[in-house]
């Protein structure tokens, strides 16, 4: 039996990144090892089984990382919400406030059945503005958001007031 690992020996931190003031927590090392990617993408594979995911969606492009193993291990689908311009077909759009600047995400209006059980995963929550933007786009498409999954929390940036209500489950917090 191997030993579990220390996930954050596979975060890297970049002060004033990608502006200054902002402390830039980097899980490229953890993506780039293929254990600790398996390890993280197991125990959010667990928690999709444990509530029920019927479906996971997650914002671009690191949302993408998290998510689509998950889904591929579960054989569910997965629905990327795409920053302006990405997607070809009708969708629905959400404006938001970033920890840095402003963005807008959009989603596919055939993503997400009525009633589906939805699964959000992202890098990393930090003012919550991201993943709020997410569920409301789910929400509005009357999808039921049973849980939220990052590998990393910046509990200081307070995000999980934004998703009162909700499961989450973090991986690693700081
Ligand atoms: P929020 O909307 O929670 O303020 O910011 C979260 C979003 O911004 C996520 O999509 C995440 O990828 C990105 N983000 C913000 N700060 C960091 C950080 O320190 N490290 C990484 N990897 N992503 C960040």
């Amino acid at each position: 039996q191997t030993m579990a690992l220390n996930l954050k020996d596979y975060v890297a931190s970049y002060p004033d990144f990608p502006e200054p003031g902002v402390f830039f927590r980097d899980i490229s090392p953890l993506l780039e090892n293929g254990e600790a990617y398996k390890q993280a993408t197991n125990e959010i594979v667990d928690y999709a089984k444990k509530i029920g995911a019927e479906v996971i969606v997650g914002p671009e492009a690191r949302g993408f990382i998290v998510g689509c193993p998950v889904a591929y291990e579960l054989g569910i689908g997965f629905a990327p919400a795409r920053k302006k311009g990405k997607l070809p077909g009708k969708t629905v759009k959400e404006t938001y406030g970033l920890e840095y600047g402003q963005s807008a995400l959009y989603l596919h209006e055939d993503a997400i059945k009525q009633g589906q059980k939805v699964l959000v995963t992202d890098d990393l929550l930090a003012t919550g503005g991201t993943l709020a933007a997410t569920i409301k786009l789910i929400e509005d498409l009357g999808g039921v958001v049973v849980g939220t999954a990052f590998l990393v929390e910046l509990t200081k940036l307070h995000g999980r007031d934004k998703l009162k209500g909700y499961d989450i489950l973090s991986l690693m917090k700081y």
